[in-house]
Parts: structure tokens; sequence; C-alpha cells
């Protein structure tokens, strides 16, 4: 494994992203109307920072190696990190996969209910309420461990938390009003990113 190569990886990992979601999205916008929006200025600088702490940060520095882009704050190349960075995309991708399967025609990209929107709670919604932003974290995790540069290896974590912490609780609150003691129950027996655990 080399640095080279372990970016090449980063960019395969979200390749496969756009090609889970970007069909998704395609089929979404066709069928169903949205019913109840809670986007504002807020929810889209909050998806302006996580898009650039998960892509155009990584992307920029992976595809302009060759201008040197932010290369100063490398750190030496660790093969075993970035085997395990390897790893964590894939298991992101899979996690992905079953969201956009398990969510369906209720998946929205943000904070909105769709017409004869339904709440999903069975396959990984099952273990916690917010198996997507799990994914998202894998991904956070991925690219620290693959791009081996303080600067670009954490920028995924503070970019998606950014909109993770400020966003999670806004989706919830949505949610209690639209299905309410469905989904307190919901909330009663499941965790929200972690199984178990948090
Ligand atoms: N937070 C979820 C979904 C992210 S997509 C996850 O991490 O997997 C965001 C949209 O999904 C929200 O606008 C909401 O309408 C919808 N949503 C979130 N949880 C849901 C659930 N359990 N069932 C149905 N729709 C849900």
């Amino acid at each position: 494994m080399t640095r080279l190569l372990a970016e090449i990886i980063f960019l395969i990992g979200v390749f496969g992203w756009g090609a889970i979601r970007i069909p998704h999205e395609v089929k979404n916008k066709r069928k169903n109307r949205v019913q109840v929006s809670a986007v504002d200025s807020r929810e889209r600088r909050l998806l302006l920072i996580s898009l650039t702490g998960l892509g155009i940060v990584p992307i920029a520095y992976c595809l302009l190696a060759g201008f040197g882009l932010l290369r100063f704050a490398d750190y030496g190349f660790s093969t075993l990190q970035a085997y395990a960075g390897a790893l964590a995309f894939a298991a992101s991708l899979a996690l992905f996969l079953a969201t956009h399967r398990q969510l369906g025609r209720n998946w929205s990209q943000t904070l909105e209910l769709r017409e004869g929107h339904t709440l999903v709670t069975h396959g990984v919604y099952r273990l916690v309420r917010h198996p997507m932003y799990t994914a998202f974290f894998l991904w956070a995790l991925a690219q620290l461990l693959l791009l081996q540069n303080w600067i670009v290896g954490p920028a995924g974590f503070i970019g998606f938390g950014l909109l993770y912490a400020f966003r999670v609780g806004r989706e919830e609150a949505m949610m209690h009003e639209a299905f309410g003691a469905e989904y307190a129950a919901y909330v009663a027996r499941t965790k929200q990113i972690i199984p178990y655990v948090y």
C-alpha cells in the first residue's frame, strides 16, 4: 500500500457512494412530492459545510496532488492505517446501500417528509435511528485513516460532525410531530448512531 493507492481507494469510495445515491435521488425526485419541509438557510449552510469537509477538501487534495495542495500537512504514511481505512469505507458503503434500500421512498437529502411518508423501523433501522448518519461517520473515519494529512484527514469529521450536531435534534422533532407515540416508542427502544451505546 502506498499513499497514492490510499488516495485512489478514497476516490473509489466516493464514486461508489455516488453510484448508490444518485440513481436514488433521480427516482425520488420524479416520484414523490415533499409535504413537510424544515429546510432553511441554516440547514443549507450545514449541508454545504458537510459537503466541504467530506467531499470538496479531500477530493481536491487527491486530484490536485500535482499542485501540492495542502501537502505540507502530510505525515508519515502507515500501511496498516490505510488498510483499516479501506475497511471502514467498505463498511460505510454497505451501510449506505442498506439504508437507501430500507428508507426507500421516504429518503430525502435533507429535513423533509414526503407524501405518504411511513416510519421505517426495520432492517438497520431496528438497530439505530440514524444508520445513514452512522454510514457518514464511517466515511469520515475512512477519510481520517486513508488520507494521512493533519488537515484533510479530520476535515470529514468536523464537517459532518457539525451537520449531525445541529440537525439531528430538529429531525427527531419533525419525526415526533409526524408520528407521535409511534416515534416516541421507537426512540425509547433504540440509540441514535451506535447500537446499544449512543
Ligand atoms: N436520519 C436517518 C435518515 C436520513 S435522510 C438516517 O440516518 O438513516 C433524512 C430524512 O429521512 C428525513 O428528512 C426524514 O424525513 C427521513 N427519516 C429519518 N428517519 C426516518 C425513519 N425512521 N423512517 C422514515 N423516514 C425517516
